[in-house]
This record gives C-alpha cells, structure tokens and sequence, in this order.
C-alpha cells in the first residue's frame, strides 16, 4: 500500500501548478523529506520522541540548548502540544541553526556517532584494569581524591556529546588552566607583548623545574613559570577578586553553561606547600622578567586559585571542542577566542602540553593536549572534537596514566594523528570518523535522486555514467523513479526505465513510482510507469 498524505502532513505551499498539485519551494521540499523518514499516525504527524531519539543518536543531547530554544518556543498558548504535524516540524527545524536538520540527515561531523561512541566505550572498559601509577601528593589535598576514578567525555565542534563513567564529578583544573591563562593573556595583550615575558620552546624538563630560558623568561606557558607568568598578564589593574571573576567567568563560557567550582582546601593546601613556585616566582623577580607593576604574592595566589578551578569531564570536553573549532563553543555558537590565538594555544599544546613527555605525546599521538597533576587530561583534535580524560593516578612525569593510554588507543584506531593523513586510510588500517558508512553509494545515491527530482536529465546522465546502479535506494527504499515519478519528470522516469531501474521498487512505505505519480496527478508518468519496461518506446508517450 502506498502512503497516502492527509492534509496535515502537506506544508503549505508556495503556489499550485498546473495539475494542481502544490508547488514546494526547495527548502520545504527538503524539510519534507526529512519529515517523510519519520513514523507518520493516520494523520499525518510525528511523534517529537521520535525526533529526539534520532537527535540523540546522532550525539544532540535533548539538553543541547541549541535544541531547547527550538522546543520551547513550541510551547505557545492556543498551540496543541505533542505530535508534530510538517508545519510545526519544519518550524522546529528552522529555529536553530540547521543542526536538527543536519543532524536527522547524518550531515554532522561525526556522521556514524553510535560507532564511535562503542569506540570509547570500550576503551573505557579496557583502561578499568589499568592500575599503575600514583595519585599526586606533593599538594597534601589532592593525594585525598579516589584514585579509582575514570571518566571520559567527547564533544564535537558540531556539539555532538557523549561520556562516561565519573563524568559529572568535578576534579580540579591543575595545569589544565594553563592554555586557557595563555589564551586570556594573548587576547588581552596581543603575541608580541605576552612572548616579551614568555617564550614558545619546549623545556625537556620537570613543570616545575628551576630553569628559565637564555633571556631569563620561562620557556613557554604551559609550565609553572610560564604559567605563573601569564597569570600576571591577565587583568592586572583589576583586585583579585574581580581577576578571578574574569577567569571563571571564561570557563563558565568555555564550559557552555556548565558548572564550574572552586575547591578552596586545594587552593589553600597549594598555597601552604608552594615553596617551588615561590622560588620561581622571585627567580623570574630577580631577572626582571614580570611586566612592569606585577605584584609577586598576589600573582602567584591568582596562579593557585586558577589552578583549584573544578570542572567535570562534560564541561571540559566542551571546552575541548571550542579549541577545536577554534575558538567557537560550539553548544552557545559563540565566539570566545579568535582563531589566531587559539591556533599559537594549540601549537604550544603540542609541543610543550605534556610536560618532558611531550615529545614523545607529539610522536605516538600527534594531537594537542594538556594534563594536569589532578589527573585530568585535555586533548584536541582539531576541526573535529575535544575530549576530556580523568583518573588521577599518575607515571612519573606527572600525566595521567590512564589519560596516555586513552590517547594511544584512540590513536590506534582513528586516525587523529597530525600526519595520519600522510597515510591512506587503507593502508594505515586506521578509522575516519568524518567519513559516513558507505560514504561512495550513499553520495551517489543522494546526487542521484536528486538530480532524477529535479529533472536534471544531465546530471542523471552523469551519476549513472559513474557505474550506479539505477535501482539503488536511500535509506527509506526510495529510489530515484520514486523521486522522478513523484515530482512529474517524464523524461527522467523515460531514461531511468530504459536504463533498467526497477519499476516495481517498494518504498518503505510500500509506495511504488507509480503509486507516487498517481498521487501526485501526474498521468503521463504513471501511464508510462505501468506499462514499464517491455513495451517502453520512447515515441510512444506524449
Ligand atoms: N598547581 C600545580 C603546581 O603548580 C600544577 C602543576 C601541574 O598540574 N602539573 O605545582
């Protein structure tokens, strides 16, 4: 049986054609489509679970804001809650910013999330056993925290999101508030002023080693003396409270609504146990290398409360992704540091993000990261996602020990390297989450019945001269004689027919081309559709 329209399931159109038939403009037709691979009831409406099903499938949380705004705005008196007829629907799609739409199409930028996400979990599942290493203790406060913990987080820079294990349980910032201290420092003061102070070279020694660099500056912000160092450059007329305010401030964006804590037995426990980064702070005193007017104590209480920050796994996987887009988050689409800037952050995380074992990070993983010594780790892949790692035992360097061994076996099996693009996804045996299962046929499928809709003779033409099969169908067993018949396109069904396209196709409807030309009121196609194939001749339809 062919599906048959009721009038709740017809948008209202831009005008009515000759037959009669509506005439969609090509954005309605679009979203038809889309509302046609829902369930539809007798009359015609889609049930709005269905659509957060497929939302979170795609990895769109039904507390995605983005999604939310779209919601509520729904909920308007006088309108019958519940079921979503096109209408509604295609009103629902248009009050974001496409990512319904592209994420029900499988257009986001991990299109196979259920695939990636069984990834993750069995890495998950695979670092539980992983024991080695020790809990922190030269902070007495953080030598407390359970040092079975794991959590993992992903976010996309489409805001696609999963996690699990402990990932709303909040640990603190560490060295992880040291790239987002650079990045504050670079937007207030621009590259030449903030590398005066200092500098973009990897150390090859201890975070917190007595060492500067030849000009007497510390060698790069993503160590304590770098790291305390840019800590003075941020606000540095302002009283500390409203200093900390304005950090916070900047994870609160970054976390995109997140929570953010402060955990002030850390911060006192730092302050109390701190005789290193004191010494470090008066060398770099002593060499003269502080802006001008820098107060010493204040900076270095300013660097531990930037360093007691908490977060979860969610918020800083969120904040992951607005590195990796470049500075946009992407769950608020708000821009909170430009490009350029997150592009220098980057470069440093990749050299210099984890300690003296950056190097060798940079060989195996080839992705910018930063951990910190509660445990957390921060890694980018840029233009694609952030992920957030927590367990708080650490190797000797200070990393997280099962943070590395994420890193390497999500490596082992994407290929997020920087230069695993230097190698053929074939050869390197390695997963491109960006790609769609079947991406080949799926493409030349899409181009295919959309040329047939459009009538497009030529572009028919050329995706079956690519080797094609005329008779393929889209998900929903729509073919591209579905979408000819349906839209009128004599000549299109004429050519498809002869090019041996199954004329007896079932949708998943049950519709047939002919069954969809009927509908439509267009009698010529249907005519020639049933007399389909063997007495064909293309002089014979008028
Ligand atoms: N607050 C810590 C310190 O300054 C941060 C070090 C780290 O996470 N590696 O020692």
């Amino acid at each position: 049986m062919s599906k048959t329209q009721p009038a709740s399931a017809r948008v209202r159109s831009v005008g009515v054609s000759d037959s009669g038939a509506p005439v969609l403009s090509d954005k309605q037709r679009s979203y038809k489509a889309l509302f046609d691979s829902f369930t539809q009831d007798s009359e015609g409406r889609i049930s709005p679970f269905e659509v957060l099903t497929r939302l979170r499938r795609a990895g769109i949380c039904a507390d995605d804001r983005r999604i939310q705004d779209a919601w509520s705005a729904l909920d308007t008196p006088g309108q019958e809650s519940g079921r979503l007829d096109l209408d509604r629907f295609i009103a629902i799609c248009q009050r974001n910013s496409g990512i319904i739409s592209r994420a029900i199409r499988g257009e986001l930028v991990v299109p196979d999330f259920p695939r990636f996400v069984q990834d993750i979990e069995s890495i998950y599942q695979e670092l539980l056993n992983e024991r080695s290493g020790a809990v922190a203790n030269y902070i007495p406060q953080l030598g407390r925290v359970d040092p079975e913990r794991l959590a993992i987080a992903v976010c996309t820079t489409d805001g696609q999101r999963f996690s699990v294990g402990d990932h709303s349980v909040n640990f603190c910032l560490q060295s992880v508030c040291k790239p987002i201290n650079y990045l504050l420092a670079l937007e207030e003061h621009g590259a030449p002023t903030v590398h005066r102070h200092v500098g973009c070279e990897p150390s090859g020694v201890r975070f917190n080693e007595l060492s500067l660099s030849d000009k007497g500056i510390p060698r790069n912000p993503m160590i304590n003396s770098g790291a305390i160092m840019c800590s003075s450059l941020i606000r540095p007329a302002d009283n500390m409270a409203d200093r900390f305010d304005y950090v916070a401030d900047a994870w609160r964006r970054l976390a995109s609504g997140g929570r953010i804590g402060f955990n002030n037995a850390v911060y006192l426990s730092e302050r109390d146990s701190a005789d290193r980064n004191f010494a470090l702070g008066y060398f770099m005193r002593e060499k003269k290398a502080f802006p001008s007017g820098a107060d010493l104590l204040h900076t270095l209480e300013f660097y531990f409360q930037c360093c007691s920050i908490e977060i979860d796994a969610d918020s800083l996987a969120a904040t992951a992704a607005a590195l990796a887009t470049g500075g946009v988050a992407p769950l608020t689409e708000t821009r909170l540091f430009s490009t350029d800037n997150v592009k220098k952050c980057l470069s440093l995380m990749s050299s210099c993000g984890m300690y003296d074992y950056s190097g060798e990070f940079a060989f195996h993983i080839g992705l910018p990261a930063k951990s910190g010594v509660a445990g957390a780790l921060l890694i980018v892949v840029p233009q694609i996602l952030g992920i957030a790692v927590w367990s708080p035992r650490l190797d000797e360097v200070g990393n997280s020990v099962r943070g590395i061994k994420f890193a390497r076996m999500l490596t082992e099996k994407y290929n997020f390297h920087a230069y695993d693009g230097l190698v053929s996804g074939d050869e390197s045996g390695k997963r491109d989450p960006r790609r769609r299962k079947n991406e080949t046929t799926a493409d030349g499928v899409v181009r295919l019945c959309w040329a047939a809709s459009q009538g497009d003779l030529d572009d028919v033409r050329g995706t079956i001269a690519t080797g094609i099969d005329p008779s393929t169908s889209d998900y929903d067993g729509r073919t591209a004689l579905h979408l000819a018949a349906s839209e009128g396109q004599l000549e299109v069904v004429r050519y498809l027919l002869q090019q041996g396209a199954n004329p007896h196709a079932r949708d998943r409807w049950g519709g047939t081309p002919a069954t969809d030309a009927d509908r439509e009121g267009h009698t010529a196609v249907a005519r020639l559709l049933t007399r389909a194939p063997a007495d064909d001749k293309p002089a014979a339809v008028s």
